[in-house]
């Protein structure tokens, strides 16, 4: 017997939890949510790197489902650093009294589905043993770390930081020499503010990324006016975006029927706005190598112009994969940053990092010495934080063993076999390729729904059907096929983490036409799904 009984345990506390809380809680729910962390705040709260910023215009990236919220709060730059997205986050949790219902420092170790009475039997690291009737996994994408996998890392005699779980007191690397591994976008985003204070900074890159100019900057009292006047309007707009960004503002004119100089002037334009606004500028950007080589090229001659030493530029440009397939970097002053004197890029595509020793590192050919390394290596992406759980769905079941072969969802929301288990932003939905924020908004809103139709109906459980998972991963594989992504090693394929199954896990298929899906199954009564009356 479970020492406790609650109606729904949600998993995490970041953007999904939050809000879950808040929306359960508000439907007379009783709820408690579970985090691993000392603080709310999910990945604002872990990493906490110099330089660490929202990559779409914070006016975006932003909850819309209150308008006092809203209303009351301003940002301050157009792209919001770490500490004040944290602000806000922590803000929404006091605004809402949200904290009474969160238990922090309190990981979630299992969670069995027992079929005779339809409900969930939770324990945690702490010892609390929970029996809900659902549970909502809001246990982040991003959210466990790649493991560290170099041999001697535990050997080095100077300091070692990890991007992803940054110390909260911050770091001075004044006077010294620091050596950083990665340059995806957590390294994008702080090598050009470690470089500022370091001595010496040696970059080691394995695949060089496509990065675009942000033009931060602070936000001004018509912009903040505008946006208050507005924002119904600019929220309509970015979920009728693929991407569910309006600054994307996506053209349907394609590359290829354009004339070189209108494709100039397009891909200046969009440079010039900064952000995203990039891939928008032609609609067969992401279809077409052709297309796709038009920009890629663009953005290869403005690393060209940017960093003096062509030898470095040639390095910095990608070549083995088509621009955007990754997800793009939004930094302030990266390829700049190689212009510095006190900054150098080691190539170790051909000359691999062989292992740690304790005075820095080692490569095949050369030896450096370091006071201090970063680890800015990615993460076990979109499944790595659900498979961290021991999952026990209908029969003992475990999502590991059933997700074996790449995970398995009906819209990104459930999964066969495991009875009022929701994902909040799943393998199967946009999620990562979307504006996060509103992806969020839109799953958290339709479970919510789906909970209340279920209290109204008496119905005690609900699962998607095998044959509706079929099909909408079949779906999500086609759709990603027509598209250049699978052609990158990235995270999205798993590509990262050794032994991982080759996936394209998020949904390309693009915001509105993923929202239709999900709204077309609640208002049938949520054909695709089983229910079972309690
Ligand atoms: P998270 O914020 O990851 O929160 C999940 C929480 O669940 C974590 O705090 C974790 O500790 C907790 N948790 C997980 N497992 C357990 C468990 N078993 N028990 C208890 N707690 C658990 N998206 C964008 O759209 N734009 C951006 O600019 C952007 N920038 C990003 C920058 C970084 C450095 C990273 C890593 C991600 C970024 N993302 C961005 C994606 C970002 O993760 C989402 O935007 C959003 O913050 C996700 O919120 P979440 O609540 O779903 O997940
Ligand atoms: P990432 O994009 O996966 O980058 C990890 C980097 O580490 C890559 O350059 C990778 O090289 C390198 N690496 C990993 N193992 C290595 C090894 N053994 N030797 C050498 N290099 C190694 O991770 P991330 O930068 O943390 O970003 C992850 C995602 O989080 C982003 O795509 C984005 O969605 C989100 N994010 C957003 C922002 C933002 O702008 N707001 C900031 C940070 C993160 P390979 O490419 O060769 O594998």
């Amino acid at each position: 017997m479970a020492a406790e009984t609650l109606d729904a345990v949600i998993v995490g506390a970041g953007f999904s939890g939050l809000y879950m809380l808040h929306k359960l809680r508000g439907q007379g729910l009783s709820v408690r949510a579970y985090e691993a962390g000392a603080g709310v705040g999910g990945t604002w709260f872990w990493n906490r790197y110099p330089g660490a910023r929202v990559d779409i215009e914070s006016q975006e990236y932003s909850y819309t489902f209150d308008d006092g919220l809203a209303d009351e709060w301003e940002w301050s730059e157009r792209y919001a650093s770490q500490p004040e997205l944290l602000r806000y986050l922590n803000h929404v949790a006091d605004r809402f009294d949200l904290r009474k219902d969160i238990q922090l420092e309190t990981r979630v170790e299992s969670a069995a589905f027992d079929e005779s009475a339809n409900r969930w039997r939770i324990v945690t690291d702490t010892g609390d043993d929970i029996s809900a009737k659902f549970v909502v996994m809001a246990t982040g994408c991003l959210s466990v770390p790649q493991e560290l996998n170099f041999e001697g890392a535990e050997r080095f005699k100077g300091e070692s930081y990890r991007t992803s779980s940054w110390p909260h007191e911050g770091v001075d690397f004044t006077g010294k020499r620091v050596g950083v591994i990665g340059t995806g976008s957590s390294a994008i985003q702080s090598i050009p503010e470690i470089a500022r204070q370091a001595a010496h900074v040696t970059v080691f890159q394995r695949t060089p990324n496509y990065s675009v100019p942000a033009h931060n900057g602070p936000t001004t009292k018509e912009q903040l006016a505008d946006w208050r006047a507005n924002r119904k309007r600019y929220r309509e707009e970015a979920m009728a975006q693929g991407f569910g960004v309006r600054q994307i503002d996506g053209q349907e004119r394609m590359a290829l029927d354009a004339t070189p100089e209108e494709r100039a002037a397009a891909y200046e334009d969009r440079w010039a706005r900064g952000g995203f606004s990039l891939g928008g500028a032609f609609a067969d950007i992401v279809l077409n190598k052709e297309a796709n080589d038009t920009a890629a090229e663009f953005v290869a001659g403005k690393i060209r112009q940017i960093v003096k030493d062509p030898a470095t530029a040639e390095k910095l440009t990608p070549k083995t994969y088509p621009l955007f397939t990754k997800r793009l970097c939004v930094d302030t002053g990266y390829y700049d940053t190689f212009n510095r004197e006190n900054v150098s890029l080691v190539d170790v595509s051909a000359d691999p990092i062989q292992n740690v020793t304790p005075d820095g590192l080692r490569t095949k050919e050369k030896e450096f010495s370091f006071d201090a390394i970063v680890y800015a290596i990615g993460f076990d992406a979109m499944t790595g934080a659900l498979n961290k759980i021991d999952i026990a769905g209908r029969g003992g079941v475990k999502l590991k063993d059933a997700w074996a072969e790449g995970p398995r969802t009906h819209l990104g929301l459930m999964t066969a076999g495991f009875p009022n288990m929701f994902i909040v932003t799943g393998p199967g939905s946009p999620s990562v390729l979307c504006n996060m924020a509103l992806a969020i908004e839109q799953h958290v809103e339709w479970i919510a729904d789906c909970i209340a139709y279920m209290g109204a109906r008496q119905i005690g459980a609900i699962e998607a059907t095998a044959a509706a998972q079929d099909a909408w991963v079949a779906h999500v594989n086609e759709v990603a096929n027509m598209t250049l992504y699978p052609q990158a090693n990235s995270w999205y394929l798993g590509a990262n983490i050794p032994g991982k199954p080759r996936v394209f896990m998020p949904y390309i298929g693009g915001f509105p036409l993923y929202k239709q899906a999900c709204d077309a199954a609640a208002s049938a009564d949520y054909e695709g799904f089983a229910l079972t009356r309690s």
